[in-house]
């Protein structure tokens, strides 16, 4: 079953292209990696497919709901307000930098969209809270603010509080990169686990080991467009594509 089908995605800023015709796809419990290098359009992509910016053209479709299409005259096509609400609620989003509310607590960091949103009662988004939280490694730090935490435990808050709106997709952008290398093995550690339980997630990373190992399948991207597509021991293990070699010799 597919969870994310976006199809010939093209976004510009200020005249420059900075997607052009990228497709992808998501089955339910994989794991898809996106690498590349900086300013091919990464994040665009996932800010697309999480609503936080609009597609020029292309198609989306998220469990089975479209949220996007080309019009007649080739220019994309939103659906309506609340349908696309309403496919929002199947997304979750784990930012580079956190993006935790400060002036909140790391519980209610994590209860507060459920409550909001999913009118669930404060006990029981507690409830689930502190269950995620267990499973974070910080059962302590329910009372904590996020600036009392490591970024590394601030990583793990934010995997809980989008875990808390329980998404059918799981976007990382770059989770680990604004973290200390030491901090880095714990959030990945944590994707490790989702991806164990099958969650369906879409990372994009610079941890080539990590993609290597956890992803299903990998995309690379370079300036706006898929350069080599593929599983993870082709791309990694036995690419005879000259670009795809030079980006990932950078890391070894
Ligand atoms: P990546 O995540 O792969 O590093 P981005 O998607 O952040 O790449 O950026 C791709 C290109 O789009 C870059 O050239 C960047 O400067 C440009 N870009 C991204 N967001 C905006 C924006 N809001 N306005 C103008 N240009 C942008
Ligand atoms: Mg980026």
């Amino acid at each position: 079953m597919h969870i994310l089908t976006a199809t010939n995605i093209c976004k510009s800023f200020d005249g420059t292209k900075v997607l052009n015709g990228i497709s992808i796809e998501v089955t339910k419990g994989q794991v898809l990696a996106i690498i590349g290098p900086s300013g091919s359009g990464k994040s665009t992509l996932l800010r697309c497919v999480t609503q936080l910016e609009t597609v020029d053209s292309g198609e989306i479709t998220i469990c089975g709901e479209r949220l996007v299409k080309n019009g007649a005259d080739g220019k994309a096509v939103y659906s309506d307000k609340a349908a696309c609400s309403k496919i929002g609620l199947h997304i979750g989003l784990v930012f580079q930098n956190f993006n935790l509310f400060p002036h909140l607590s790391v519980m209610q960091n994590i209860t507060e969209a459920p409550i909001r949103v999913l009118h669930r009662s404060k006990a029981e988004a507690e409830a689930a809270a502190t269950e995620l939280l267990k499973k974070m490694d910080l059962a302590d730090k329910a009372d904590a603010y996020p600036c009392q935490l490591s970024g590394g435990q601030q990583q793990r808050v934010s995997i809980a509080r989008a875990l808390a709106m329980n998404p059918d997709i799981l976007f990382f952008d770059e989770p680990t990169s604004a973290l200390d290398p030491e901090l880095t093995g714990e959030i990945l550690k944590v994707i490790r686990e989702l991806a164990a339980e099958h969650m369906t997630m879409v990372v994009v990373t610079h941890e080539m080991k990590f993609a290597r190992d956890v992803a299903d399948y990998v995309v690379f991207m370079d300036n706006g467009t898929i350069i080599e597509q593929g599983n993870p021991e082709q791309l990694f293990g036995n690419t005879q594509n000259d670009r795809t070699k030079a980006f990932l010799s950078r890391f070894n």
